[in-house]
């Protein structure tokens, strides 16, 4: 049978969640046995977002097959099993970049190229890629109704309606219900403003989720439905959730996947949702907590780091703990003596993440140097296994100029360089090292341990690696190099003997991108069992010296 489409758009406002309302409505359709796939259109004009800033984008998720997509591919990964490519994820740029192509091929035939039906039609045929071998598709329309740049694909989806008729169609519309304190009332104006806009465009939604942070009454229900034209059981209350992860149990409390499957004259299985419902009673009654310190430029914004951080949480639930995360900011880590480390104290394991650029480096390193000297767990991820990588030459090799050709290009310890294949690459769209590697692992090192096996695949974003001349004196002075590319071309991942430090380990790809809450990835769940070990030596030490104090006072220096 062929698949049947669920579209979603939003109104209102943006950040109401769509994503996650998309990639929740997945995991409850695949908890009854059924085949999806996701999909993203942004309506943007970069061919991706590899080249935006992260403060203008968040995350850049990257996939198997080295696509550079939006972080919400990032949420239909972890609330599903669909396997994404750079399919799942189109631009304006790229459906533009596509027709131009055709265009100046001159497959038009002299015709005039136009929105519609050329733009259109090149959006319906992207949808129509993800289709294969599932049995719903479900395409999430970036942006806001209303605005123009995404006119032509919510043209393209009341087409689509009109190709694949009601049955195998559905609208689902995300909307915001405030609560307005001053009136002390629940306001549903915005939502029928909304639905307004989305009619006038030629599609009448089927189901509303109505963001909101408390739930609505029957009253309320009946009205939004009455105004908006919907059935009064497709009103659901999507109320804020302390947890993503209970965004799936609140749909389905909600009754959201029966409605989806009469809607769609879908017969499907009896819905397990046990494994999200035990993982969310996890979250909910941790043992412990664990602490981690984030050391990057882009702290400020967090949906920067989206996929670092639900990985960090995976790793802390798979433990039964609960997770804070500090943001340090490495620029204030630039201090002229050790006065730095006083921000450091107090957290049970330390990690750099990715990053591009100079700014911050110093305060990287001497955020490694403290892990590396107090032995505090410590985890790098590609940028961060390269500052790892210099800290190490710098203070313990003591190669004083030892430094990245992207931060100094005339450094004389060039520890980290320019991909060897990119050198004379100028362009920087879609040119760095993307995408899935092999990476052969050494048998009983840290990484080897933590991933029980000896064969990986991990997916990168980087434009520098480490230098392989520099192999010999780091080693001998004590760094393992315990990952490499099968044939040994690159340099995978880098630690220190458990024999000197508890857990240091760096690593040049993401593993956060494969980390799902139902499947922590091993590197997070190892970094963080070594963050809590080192919190409960921490707790000890306190209590045996307080101890100490109260027996000896005198041998301790109490007055
Ligand atoms: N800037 C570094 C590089 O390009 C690291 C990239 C990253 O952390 N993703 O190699």
């Amino acid at each position: 049978m062929p698949a049947k489409y669920i579209f979603v758009t939003g109104g209102v406002v943006s950040s109401l969640g769509k994503g996650l309302a998309a990639a929740s409505m997945g995991c409850l359709l695949e908890s009854r046995g059924l085949r999806v796939n996701l999909q993203k259109f942004d309506p943007y004009l970069n061919v991706d977002p590899g080249t935006m800033s992260p403060f203008q984008h968040g995350e850049v998720f990257v996939t198997d097959d080295g696509a550079e997509t939006d972080l919400d591919l990032g949420h239909y990964e972890r609330f599903t099993h669909a396997k994404l490519t750079r399919d799942n994820n189109w631009t304006t740029g790229r459906i533009y970049e596509q027709i131009i192509a055709k265009e100046r091929r001159g497959d038009y035939l002299g015709k005039t190229v136009q929105v519609i039906p050329h733009v259109t039609n090149e959006i319906k045929a992207a949808m129509k890629k993800v289709s294969q071998d599932v049995d719903v598709c479900i395409v999430e329309i970036g942006g806001t109704v209303g605005d123009i740049e995404s006119l032509p694909f919510i043209e393209a989806i009341r087409q689509m309606r009109q190709d694949l008729g009601r049955e195998n169609t559905l609208f689902v519309h995300v909307t915001l219900v405030p609560f307005i304190g001053v009136a002390g009332e629940l306001k549903t104006k915005p939502t029928q403003h909304s639905v307004k806009e989305l009619l006038s465009v030629g599609i009448q939604p089927d189901i509303l989720l109505c963001r909101t942070d408390r739930f609505l009454s029957k009253e309320i229900k009946g009205k939004i439905a009455l105004f908006c034209n919907v059935e009064e059981e497709a009103v659901i209350t999507a109320i804020d959730v302390g947890s993503i992860y209970e965004v799936p149990l609140t749909f389905a409390h909600e009754g959201v996947d029966k409605l989806v499957l009469r809607y769609l004259h879908i017969d499907a299985g009896v819905r397990d949702i046990s494994r999200w419902e035990e993982l969310v009673s996890r979250v909910n009654n941790p043992k412990d907590e664990v602490s981690i310190g984030l050391v990057g430029k882009y702290v400020e914004y967090e949906d920067s780091y989206k996929s670092l951080k639900e990985a960090l949480v995976h790793g802390a639930l798979s433990q039964n703990l609960k997770l804070n995360v500090s943001w340090i900011e490495a620029e204030g880590l630039e201090t002229k003596g050790r006065e730095y480390e006083s921000q450091l104290e107090g957290y049970d394991g330390i990690l750099v993440p990715g990053g591009f650029g100079k700014r911050g480096i110093a305060g990287m390193l001497n955020g490694i140097r403290f892990a590396r000297e107090r032995k505090v767990p410590y985890f790098g991820i590609c940028l961060g296994m390269q500052t790892a990588c210099i800290e190490f030459a710098r203070d313990v090799v003591g190669l004083e100029t030892a430094n990245s050709s992207e931060f100094d290009p005339a450094t004389p310890h060039r520890i980290i360089y320019k991909l060897r294949e990119l050198r004379g690459v100028e362009e920087l769209g879609g040119t760095m090292r993307l995408g899935a590697w092999q990476c052969k692992l050494e048998p009983g090192s840290l990484a080897a341990k933590a991933y029980r096996t000896n064969e990986i695949s991990e997916r990168h974003r980087h434009r520098y690696e480490f230098n392989r001349e520099y192999e010999q004196p780091l080693t001998a002075a004590g760094l393992r190099i315990s990952g490499a590319t099968p044939d040994g071309t690159y340099v995978e991942i880098i630690e220190l003997p458990e024999s000197e430090h508890p857990y240091f380990l760096g690593c040049q790809f993401h593993p956060e991108f494969k980390s799902k809450p139902l499947e922590p990835h091993p590197l997070f769940v190892s970094f963080i069992k070594a963050a809590y070990e080192n919190r409960q030596r921490r707790v000890a030490e306190k209590s045996a010296a307080e101890v100490e104090m109260f027996l000896r006072p005198e041998k301790v220096g109490r007055p």
